[in-house]
């Protein structure tokens, strides 16, 4: 969104947009009052009368924006939750296997032998195994707490966005994901199954309870052979 300066009123941030080589939104920093770019929450409010001019570069822009206008522009930025990390506020917090920064703490209890632990992800889960004897742990609803931004704009930008890659179905339990080259069928445990289409066949690789490295169960179906694929050659 452009900004039009003679239609700007009330509190405003200047806010620096930096795009890839490949055209895709890099970073996004908003001016403090010492005049580094960095976090929302440490952003300078300027009036109309003191906002800083609108500049363009080789690789992005810094522009005036209305705070209350924060989401709008910002969701016409970005595609997906993957794509929160250029905001300086996420790019903190650890990102889980899609990208997604894990803003949401669980915190979880085992009835059957009384362990009690946290687990930061990027997604409601509600079901985890207990580390300790395996039982199976149900969330309950108030256990699963923001520790994202403390920003309501930023927030309600995580809120709209969707994940990356589109769910094309809920079957049972479990979820469906189109990627780029295949698909991710995921459990409420959060165990994956990943099938990548090859030049000449399917490759299919499992992933345990929301970990980002496949277990030695990965396997490529190709002209007719089944073989297993080496840990040190999968994604
Ligand atoms: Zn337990």
């Amino acid at each position: 969104m452009e900004s039009d300066r003679g239609n700007i009123t009330g509190p405003i941030v200047y806010v620096q947009i930096l795009y890839d080589l490949a055209g895709a939104v890099s970073s996004i920093d908003f001016k403090s009052a010492d005049g580094s770019f960095g976090k929302l929450s440490n952003a300078k409010v300027f009036s109309p009368q003191t906002a800083p001019e609108d500049q363009v570069f080789p690789n992005g822009k810094a522009i005036s924006i209305k705070m209350a206008d924060i989401p709008e522009v910002l969701l016409g930025l970005l595609h997906n939750q993957s794509e929160l990390a250029s905001i300086a506020d996420f790019r903190p917090f650890p990102r889980d296997p899609a990208g997604v920064p894990m803003v949401l703490r669980h915190t979880l209890s085992c009835e059957a032998c009384g362990h009690q632990w946290t687990a930061q992800l990027a997604e409601e889960q509600w079901k985890f195994i207990c580390p300790r004897c395996k039982s199976i742990v149900e969330t309950v609803g108030p256990a699963i707490v923001w520790v994202g931004p403390q920003s309501a704009s930023l927030k309600a930008v995580w809120r709209d966005l969707p994940r990356p890659g589109s769910r094309i179905a809920d079957v049972g339990d479990l979820t469906i994901d189109a990627m780029e080259d295949g698909i991710c069928v995921l459990d409420p445990l959060g165990n994956r199954v990943v099938i990548h289409v090859e030049r000449n066949g399917i490759s299919v690789h499992l992933f345990a309870g929301g970990g980002d490295t496949p277990t030695s169960s990965s396997y490529k179906v190709a002209q007719g052979i089944i073989a297993p694929i080496p840990a040190s050659e999968t994604p």
